[in-house]
């Protein structure tokens, strides 16, 4: 068994990835050994990969990281 914990690379995230994660290109032009949670994955990874406009709802997540 690994122990090693794994943390969403999602800065608005952060949370520990349970299971394996997912790639999180091409979000935030993260690196392929990044790791993003299922809950990132489907709002921002999937889809940016996708080409679709961000949803108002992920675009709020980010903006309101922005101001911090
Ligand atoms: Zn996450």
């Amino acid at each position: 068994m690994n122990d090693s914990i794994r943390y969403c690379s999602n800065p608005i995230c952060s949370k520990e990835i349970k299971g394996f994660g997912n790639n999180p290109q091409p979000f935030l032009n993260l690196k392929i050994e990044e790791t993003v949670c299922n809950s990132c994955n489907e709002i921002f990874v999937i889809p940016e990969r996708m080409g679709e406009p961000m949803s108002k709802f992920a675009m709020l997540l980010l903006n309101g990281f922005k101001k911090q």
